[in-house]
């Protein structure tokens, strides 16, 4: 029996509805694979927890986390408290904590959904966005002075170091390599932002050298999403910074059909600490409470974890019972269906137990 501990922390919105779908769907594979088993452990951290402690998680979260094997993670984000202790007090703490530096954000277009793109189906948009997870943008850098007077000044510092971003290119050109088109995208905003941003085009015309077999081009971020949606089949592979890889993957979301639909994993390439996989979307208080979220993204992340696991079998027959349920149309509202979470739910515990890979 392959045992793995995974730490679940479904916090707030549809974080727990989604998160509640892919346990279910988990402990489906379990049944059909045999021979694995997930011990699943469940943290109530988030912005109830925050209400109550004043904080996103213990002050020894992360020594709870550390001897799993993966975290299962939901949303966080809550109307009555700010973005930033969300953000900062439970995700980007285990990201960082952990340095999970390669978010890796695969997109395509699921059988049976319809994107917003003319032309483009099933096939035709196949992405891998790699973000780097750990310095840039989101260092944490930066400070205000003279709050609230007139002359206040606030400043937001990337922070980017040659470790940091050769290592993230590495990654980013091994995957390029491993996929059928061994292509890759470098993008960044070097004519502009002329120091971090041109050592990362130095960074990786220096570590394009040691993948020879890989084609390689870059792209400033703004013409980039204008590639992305006029020209899909051009790209393949992707690196981009914190913040640049932030935006084009919800825009790459979007293009796919739907935010419910895009999953990442926040990996750390060196196997140090446990990875955490969660879908891209946040918390969704719109729909929150109603049984309409697309779990979808929470499943294909499932698959991402088991892929990251080892058990490549177990993830092809989850990504094959998704891409059968939505091929069947069954889809909620957001991809353009009428079917709830515990419906596109059942379904796919039903094509695991009748799959045949
Ligand atoms: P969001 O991703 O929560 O929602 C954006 C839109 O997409 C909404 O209309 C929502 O209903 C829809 N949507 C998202 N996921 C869906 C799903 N699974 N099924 C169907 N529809 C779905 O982004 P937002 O509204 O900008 O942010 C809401 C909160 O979430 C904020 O507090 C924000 O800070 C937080 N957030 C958290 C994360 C995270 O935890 N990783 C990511 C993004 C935003
Ligand atoms: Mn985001």
């Amino acid at each position: 029996m392959r045992e793995y501990a995974i730490a679940t922390i479904p916090a707030d919105g549809i974080g727990p509805e989604v998160i509640a779908a892919g346990t279910r769907v988990l402990a489906a594979i379990e049944k059909r694979e045999g021979g694995i088993k997930f011990n699943i452990e469940n943290f109530d951290w988030g912005s109830d927890y925050y209400k109550k402690h004043g904080i996103m998680m213990p002050t020894d979260g992360l020594k709870q986390l550390k001897k799993f094997d993966a975290i299962y993670f939901g949303a966080v984000g809550s109307p009555d408290v700010p973005d930033h202790i969300t953000l900062w007090g439970l995700r980007l703490p285990i990201c960082q904590g952990f340095d999970q530096y390669a978010n890796v954000r695969p997109t395509k277009i699921l059988p049976g959904i319809t994107p917003p793109l003319r032309n483009c189906g099933p096939g035709d948009l196949d992405w891998v966005i790699v973000r780097e997870n750990s310095e840039g943008e989101y260092s944490g850098h930066g400070g205000r002075a003279h709050r609230g007077l007139p002359e206040e000044v606030g400043t937001e510092v990337a922070i980017f170091t040659r470790v940091g971003v050769t290592r993230i290119m590495r990654y980013a050109f091994k995957l390029a390599q491993s996929r059928p088109r061994k292509f890759l995208t470098v993008v960044t905003k070097s004519n502009a932002q002329r120091h971090g941003m041109v050592m990362w085009d130095e960074i990786a015309a220096e570590v394009a050298e040691e993948f020879p077999d890989v084609t390689w081009d870059k792209m400033l971020v703004d013409a980039m999403t204008v590639r992305m949606t006029l020209n899909p089949r051009s790209l393949d592979t992707i690196v981009a910074t914190n913040l640049h890889a932030d935006i084009l993957s919800d825009l790459a979301g979007a293009l796919a059909g739907s935010l419910g639909v895009a999953p990442t994993a926040n990996i750390d390439p060196e196997r140090r600490f446990p990875s955490m996989f969660e879908p891209i979307h946040g918390s969704a208080f719109d729909i929150t409470g109603k049984g309409i979220a697309n779990p979808v993204a929470t499943f294909w992340t499932a698959a991402q974890m088991l892929d990251h696991l080892g058990e490549t079998d177990a993830s092809a027959r989850l990504m094959q019972a998704v891409e059968r349920v939505t091929g069947a149309g069954i889809l909620t509202p957001d991809v353009g269906g009428t079917a709830n979470t515990k419906e596109v739910t059942d379904a796919v515990v039903d094509a695991i137990y009748a799959s045949n890979v």
